[in-house]
């Protein structure tokens, strides 16, 4: 398939995932945490084959051009699948250039700072993907549905009550497009699981002795505040979801339809920025033939001038 036609594929593809900016989210009501496109899981998985190789073609130019970095943000309940999904989506790329930030319980240390302050410290540097598993997001939804962590964060008396929420809506909208306007690509995954599914899953991790370590007392306390949740997501989804950055809804009950959504909505990032390899100026390319011929005058008797060029002309 052409460059161009799998660019529209996947743009296609990835748009009823979309979260239209300035729509009214209910999540419930407006996606289906089953949906699969009609695919079977077979086609699912040749294609993120082919989904894991472009992203390695199109990380090695973001790298080599080095102009702009990618932000990929991602966000789930319990057991929605972050972990296997960033594993699967990058495994096909290059680790020099990908670093993977999870953000837990704060620290002292980051409670004593503003509420961004430890995602700034883990923002990706131009030509690098940065993923955030968990992210400043964290920050209006389980802060919002335990309210004790925001007592937590020392704010200041005029900086609580009523107001915060929008305000830090607003306020991550603002770092987000100075981000962008700075050449750091932001890009948001919530992972859409249902309830049922979720279940199921705790139950294996409960009766399989090999994942009875990612399993926590805390996490049905936390499925029993299931629907506080289901309304912090759909207004944070509605308040953030802007034309620079947008949010991106992945069905997540079905692991393999998960991943290839979201190996599709990183390739459709990168597509965007179409980084390209730099080229040498005049100068430099006189500088390259020069050298080319120093080193062609070194081949001892009878080797190749150029053993490169003579391999790949019988190759
Ligand atoms: P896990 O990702 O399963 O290792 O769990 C990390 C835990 O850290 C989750 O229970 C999150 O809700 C919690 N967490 C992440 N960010 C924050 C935050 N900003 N404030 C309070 N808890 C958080
Ligand atoms: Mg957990």
């Amino acid at each position: 398939m052409s460059d161009g036609r799998a660019a529209k594929r996947i743009a296609k593809f990835i748009k009823p995932l979309r979260v239209k900016p300035g729509s009214r989210v209910d999540l419930a009501a407006d996606f289906d945490p089953r949906y699969k496109a009609g695919m079977n899981k077979r086609e699912g998985v040749e294609l993120l084959r082919t989904g894991v190789s472009l992203l390695s073609e199109y990380q090695a130019r973001l790298a080599a051009q080095d102009t702009y970095g990618v932000l990929l943000c991602l966000q789930a309940l319990d057991a929605g699948g972050k972990d296997g999904t960033i594993r699967h989506v990058m495994s096909g790329v290059n680790p020099q250039g990908v670093h993977v930030s999870s953000f837990k319980v704060p620290s002292a240390e980051e409670l004593d700072h503003d509420f961004l302050w430890r995602y700034a410290q883990r923002l990706p540097a131009r030509g690098d993907i940065g993923i955030f598993n968990r992210s400043h997001y964290e920050e209006v939804l389980v802060v919002r549905v335990h309210p004790e962590n925001l007592d937590r964060q020392k704010l200041p008396e005029e900086a609580k009550g009523q107001g915060v929420w929008l305000r830090r809506y607003r306020e991550i909208n603002d770092w987000e497009r100075y981000l962008t306007d700075n050449g750091i690509k932001v890009v948001k995954i919530f992972l859409n699981l249902s309830k049922e599914e979720q279940r199921t899953r705790f139950l294996k991790r409960i009766d399989l002795p090999e994942k009875n370590w990612k399993f926590s007392a805390a996490d049905i306390r936390e499925r029993e505040r299931w629907d506080d949740y289901q309304e912090a997501f759909s207004d944070m989804l509605s308040a953030t979801s802007t034309p620079r950055a947008p949010w991106y809804v992945v069905p997540a009950d079905r692991k393999w339809f998960a991943r290839i959504c979201a190996a599709a909505v990183l390739a459709h990032t990168l597509i965007g920025i179409d980084p390209h390899y730099p080229t040498v100026d005049e100068q430099a390319g006189k500088e390259l033939l020069a050298a080319k011929r120093r080193l062609e005058k070194e081949a001892p008797e009878g080797a190749a001038r150029d053993p490169y060029a003579a391999n790949r002309r019988t190759d």
